[in-house]
């Protein structure tokens, strides 16, 4: 009953049905190319450098922004996006 390849699915951003010209498949989930942006802003995301939450993209500063708040409303991002935040000390 269940003919894998026939079926269409559905992108999991704006729940339209994706053809497969359309088709981006991240961490399992269908999105549209077009829709495989960020939530917040709206910018283009790259498949290196983004986070989703319950199926909702975000790029990685706006992640961090809306989802590990540090209490403080700290806009340092909006110039300088933060690349190297842990330093890495060699066990040797
Ligand atoms: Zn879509
Ligand atoms: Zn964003």
């Amino acid at each position: 009953m269940a003919s894998y390849g026939g079926t269409t699915q559905k992108c999991k951003a704006c729940e339209k049905t994706v053809y497969l010209v359309d088709e981006l498949t991240v961490d399992n989930k269908v999105y549209h190319r077009a829709c495989f942006r960020c939530h917040h802003c709206k910018g283009t995301l790259k498949l290196s450098n983004y986070s989703s939450f319950e199926g909702v993209l975000y790029c990685q500063p706006h992640f961090d922004q809306l989802f590990k708040m540090t209490g403080s409303l700290d806009k340092s991002f909006e110039g300088a996006p933060k690349t190297a935040r842990s330093y890495e000390v060699p066990h040797n």
